[in-house]
């Protein structure tokens, strides 16, 4: 049994949380592949490396001394090393590192890709592991792309038997440089790793015991998701959850390799298992896998008569929108009339002209513009093989006085979506959690 165990910031904040990942990892000897990030906030005032990294470098390009930012990285990683007894030197590559920084000779990425550099050295000197660096593996392509076929080979050929530590979040360019992912990008380090050593699972260690039915500042103490599918947990992130940076899911769901949610402080809670299907369900009556949703949606209405039986006017109206490079959420549609939903900042700059445009190109009776809307999201792939859902959850929405201002129905029965006004979104998931975990 092969895991690959990837570690999130806040498990790499100080001395204590290196020592509960030591013993995460003592616990179950397929935990050999270890990805870690950077050293995150170990407070709510603390500050995560990587942005002191990115600050640093702000500074340097605006003519300003960086060393105090500069000392307090370097010195979240002395102390760490100090209060561990980890004998490694880091003073040297610190120094160098300083000095490049300072003659400019020293790209973004690369510098901020040393937060989880540093992390991997000292965390695979305090396990006894091997350090494999991830230039040394992860391959993009110049247009910023993994090349995933040379990357799995790569890494296959440096693991060893033992243990193995590798620095999330950074690759190497075709042309010798140093390339982060987008912030987050850690998960995607550790997708890659265990998609390349064919590990039976990947585990994403964090600060949360898995996945939440909705979100903890909207309804108390929500129920963890046991099991969620990889198509599932897609409608969730879209719809606000943020769980996995998005291009994690690609490289293990390719190998049929399941991703299991942990939290690092509450190592015997079993988290949230993500992967394709499940043959045994947890929990029956679970209708509903977890809400979600956004604030902050505009519905343009096109009302036109006849519309449903003319050729190509659906297609006019996309096409304004296309000509302004606007994608749209949503297309729900009546029988004179169609609606356009997209998120307020998308469609805010361009409304006038869109609107000019659709008139003229159209010729519609009467378009209605409507702001200040709220998407929410009622997620579960059980919900297709049980009729009565949308009665339940519509009535349940109606008994508590929610107006429901557009629904949606994708065609894979995984999700009901539907729009409320802005004030109702807490309301309207409250009752939705309520109706359906009782
Ligand atoms: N350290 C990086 C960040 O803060 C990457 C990661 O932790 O996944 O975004």
């Amino acid at each position: 049994m092969l895991k690959v165990a990837k570690f999130g910031g806040s498990s790499m904040a100080d001395a204590g949380q290196y020592r509960k990942v030591r013993d995460i990892l003592l616990a179950d000897p397929g935990r050999k592949v270890v990805v870690v990030s950077a050293a995150g906030k170990r407070n709510k005032n603390d500050h995560k490396i990587t942005d002191l990294l990115y600050l640093c470098y702000a500074h340097v390009q605006y003519g300003v001394d960086c060393t105090p930012v500069f000392d307090q990285i370097a010195n979240r990683y002395l102390e760490i090393r100090e209060e561990l007894q980890i004998n490694l030197d880091l003073e040297q590559e610190l120094a160098a590192l300083k000095l490049r920084l300072e003659a400019k000779n020293l790209t973004q990425d690369e510098l901020v890709s040393r937060g989880e550099y540093f992390s991997a050295k000292l965390m695979a000197a305090f396990l006894d592991f091997q350090f494999v660096d991830a230039v040394d593996w992860i391959r993009f392509r110049m247009d910023g792309t993994v090349d995933e076929e040379a990357s799995y080979e790569l890494l296959r050929s440096q693991v060893r038997g033992k243990g193995v530590v590798i620095p999330g979040f950074y690759g190497l360019m075709p042309d010798g440089h140093i390339r982060t992912f987008t912030r987050g990008g850690s998960d995607i380090t550790g997708a890659l790793a265990a998609a390349a050593l064919d590990a039976d699972v990947y585990e994403n260690w964090t600060d949360v015991s898995g996945i939440l039915m909705a979100d903890p500042r909207i309804v108390k103490d929500p129920l963890p998701i046991p099991e969620v599918t990889y198509d599932e947990l897609r409608e969730l992130s879209y719809a606000g959850a943020q769980v996995l940076h998005e291009g994690t899911i690609m490289p293990v769901r390719e190998k049929g390799i399941p991703v299991n949610i942990r939290n690092t402080n509450d190592p015997g809670h079993e988290g949230t298992i993500i992967k394709e299907d499940f043959d045994s369900e947890i929990d029956p009556h679970r209708v509903l896998t977890g809400i979600t949703g956004k604030k902050d949606f505009s519905i343009i209405t096109v009302f036109k008569r006849g519309l449903t039986s003319q050729v190509g006017v659906l297609r006019k109206i996309l096409s304004v929108l296309e000509r302004h490079n606007i994608s749209v959420d949503f297309v729900p549609n009546g029988i004179d009339n169609v609606s356009l939903v997209m998120p307020t900042e998308v469609i805010a700059p361009h409304l006038y002209k869109v609107l000019a445009e659709i008139q003229q190109d159209v010729e519609p009776n009467e378009i209605e513009v409507i702001d200040q809307i709220a998407i929410v999201a009622a997620v579960g792939h059980r919900m297709s093989s049980r009729p009565g859902v949308s009665g339940q959850l519509f009535a349940a929405l109606g008994e508590a006085g929610i107006n429901i201002r557009m629904i949606n129905q994708g065609p894979d029965e995984l999700n009901i979506i539907f729009g409320v006004d802005n004030r109702d979104f807490a309301e309207a998931i409250r009752v939705l959690y309520n109706s359906f975990t009782k």
